[in-house]
């Protein structure tokens, strides 16, 4: 039973589930039902089609035509465009009842989240068996797996993020925005009911790399398989290209640094940087096999914000 000041924004998103009816979201959406049998239909927006193939569940649909899936709120945010918060405010102005369940914005404890945040605060905080995972990976390339930890690199089992955002609508639709979750369909059919088939992007064991633009925020993951193939994921609409590698550390430390000139390594992966400056180097990679014009520029800024600083930095 929850009392009035544990009501949280979590809740008004589980409320506007369980009130709105998904088949009248698809009708202010322009799209007409048809009633066969037990289930409801639709033509899926989301292919092109001449015989309805999106069924329509109590709060979910899934096309049996392209797979799509998802509930009210992801159908409105794919078909307009929307951010999460858009769609929670399109709903409010479309039914204006819902606003009734609202929490006191005073008492409310949440505030627009950001996905690689709660990734991040997810994936860091890692169990034991996570810790000694992460362990055996760095002992067995002649790592400190603190020191690993210290760049922001953890062991992650698979699920994790699904199993830390559990019931947490909110924080579930951002991260399916940013793509850190997804949806899998496995087996299903007409006949059953609906279920949820969300999964974690980076599935079974990885150790996840954090990565950080210059300005050294988080701006994706990189997930490196232990077993499996592919050996690298990368979040999804990651600038690889515009990225490079660890230049935020380097940035704050050749600041720092009382010597002249700072000497600065150029790499292809992220480890072989990364053994660099375990190394005591500065050294930065560039995730891929040659640098691009944006890197260059990006080493620029570097170089230019360096020598401002009275110091110089060469390659
Ligand atoms: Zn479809």
């Amino acid at each position: 039973m929850i009392t009035i000041s544990d009501y949280t924004f979590n809740d008004y998103y589980n409320e506007i589930k369980k009130n709105v009816k998904i088949t009248e979201v698809f009708e202010r959406l322009g799209l007409k039902i048809y009633k066969r049998g037990k289930y409801y239909k639709t033509l899926c927006p989301f292919h092109k089609e001449t015989n309805p193939s999106l069924v329509i569940y109590k709060e979910s649909y899934h096309c049996f035509g392209c797979n799509a899936h998802g509930d009210i709120f992801t159908v409105i945010s794919q078909i307009k465009g929307y951010s999460f918060y858009d769609t929670v405010a399109w709903l409010e102005g479309e039914f204006p009842y819902i606003k009734s369940y609202k929490p006191k914005e005073k008492k409310a404890l949440v505030k627009p989240v950001n996905a690689f945040d709660i990734a991040f605060n997810c994936y860091s905080n890692m169990s034991d068996k996570e810790k000694l995972g992460l362990e055996y990976f760095a002992n067995n390339r002649k790592y400190d797996s603190r020191y690993l930890q210290d760049a922001e690199i953890f062991y992650v089992t698979g699920n994790k993020l699904l199993k830390y955002t559990e019931d947490n609508i909110e924080m579930k639709q951002v991260l399916l925005e940013k793509k850190l979750l997804k949806e899998k369909v496995v087996d299903y059919d007409e006949t059953k009911s609906e279920r949820s088939f969300l999964q974690d992007t980076f599935i079974n064991d990885r150790v996840v790399i954090t990565l950080r633009d210059y300005n050294n925020s988080i701006v994706g993951f990189a997930g490196r398989a232990i077993k499996d193939e592919p050996k690298y994921l990368f979040t999804q609409d990651l600038q690889k290209n515009n990225l490079l590698y660890r230049l935020n550390v380097v940035k704050e430390k050749c600041k720092n640094d009382e010597e002249e000139v700072c000497e600065l390594y150029l790499t292809e992966g992220i480890f072989d940087a990364l053994r660099l400056e375990f190394n005591g180097f500065y050294a930065v990679s560039v995730l891929g096999s040659q640098i691009t014009k944006d890197q260059v520029k990006i080493l620029d800024t570097f170089i230019k914000d360096m020598t401002r600083n009275k110091k110089g930095a060469f390659l």
